[in-house]
């Protein structure tokens, strides 16, 4: 479906592993701004879908743009300069790290980009206070500020998923995607993150997500698009959503 003003426009983006298409999505906007939830049965493909958009997998077809520039094709590096991050689950080797290096580590020029040189240092420097800064306000955003010398891996799974976020943030992007970010989250610490990602978007940012609990989906999307076996199978707003019965039985259903 077009948007008025689509921040990310894909078309014919496929990606098969073997005998198997994971994705095969024909043609997908997201309008800036919104908060828009990509659901669908286990296997339908949307955590495939964001490593292919995001530059962490390789399509075999299919082209995107994001805020009007091609990005397909472009390494997750390059298209999170541009704007478009997604979030990582923290890795085992950074469970060993503190919750500041782990901020830092996300931070714009940390994937072997930096100049090489004394002539830099000076630069470097500057860069690494403005990264400092821009941790420590995240952290504070996200209550994480007074764990910033834990390890991460001393986190609760709550808190785990909000340093997930905030390491996203680094980037300063237009747009996040985030994959089951209330997976593994004491129901308790729920309403926070989700209050969290209803602030991002009521300060303009788009975030598309990835979530099962339909309460939560109804609750906070603008928009929602249903993916089943790798195809955009409807999409609408949640109570267009609720009343197709296409979709309750590709995935309400079950
Ligand atoms: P979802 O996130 O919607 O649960 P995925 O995108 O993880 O679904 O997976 C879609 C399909 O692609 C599944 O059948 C899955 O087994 C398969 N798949 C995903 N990644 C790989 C991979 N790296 N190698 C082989 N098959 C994969
Ligand atoms: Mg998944």
């Amino acid at each position: 479906v077009a948007k008025p003003d689509a921040i990310l426009k894909a078309d014919g983006v496929r990606r098969s592993f073997g005998g198997l298409t994971a994705v095969d999505v024909d043609h997908l906007e997201v309008q800036r701004g919104t908060i828009t939830a990509l659901i669908g049965p286990n296997g339908a493909g949307k955590s495939t879908l964001f490593n292919l958009l995001t530059g962490f997998d390789r399509v075999d077809k299919g082209t995107w743009s994001f805020q009007g520039k091609a990005v397909n094709g472009l390494s997750g590096h390059k298209v999170a300069r541009q704007g478009m991050v997604r979030t990582f689950q923290l890795t085992k080797a950074l469970t060993r790290m503190t919750v500041l290096d782990n901020m830092l580590l996300a931070a714009p020029g940390q994937s072997g980009e930096r100049f090489a040189g004394a002539f830099a240092r000076p630069v470097w420097r500057r860069q690494e206070a403005a990264n400092r800064e821009r941790a420590m306000d995240l952290l504070r955003r996200f209550k994480l500020d007074a764990k910033r010398d834990d390890l991460a891996g001393s986190l609760s799974g709550g808190q785990r998923k909000l340093l997930e976020m905030a390491r996203s943030l680094m980037v300063n992007p237009s747009m996040v995607m985030l994959d089951e970010p209330m997976a593994g989250v004491n129901p308790a610490l729920v309403q926070s993150l989700l209050g969290h990602i209803t602030a991002l978007r009521d300060e303009g940012m788009t975030v598309l997500f990835v979530e099962h609990d339909m309460d939560v989906i109804m609750g906070i999307s603008d928009w929602i698009v249903v993916l089943a076996e790798g195809k955009v199978i409807a999409e609408g707003r949640p109570a267009d959503i609720r009343s197709n019965t296409q979709v309750i039985d590709a995935y309400l259903g079950v």
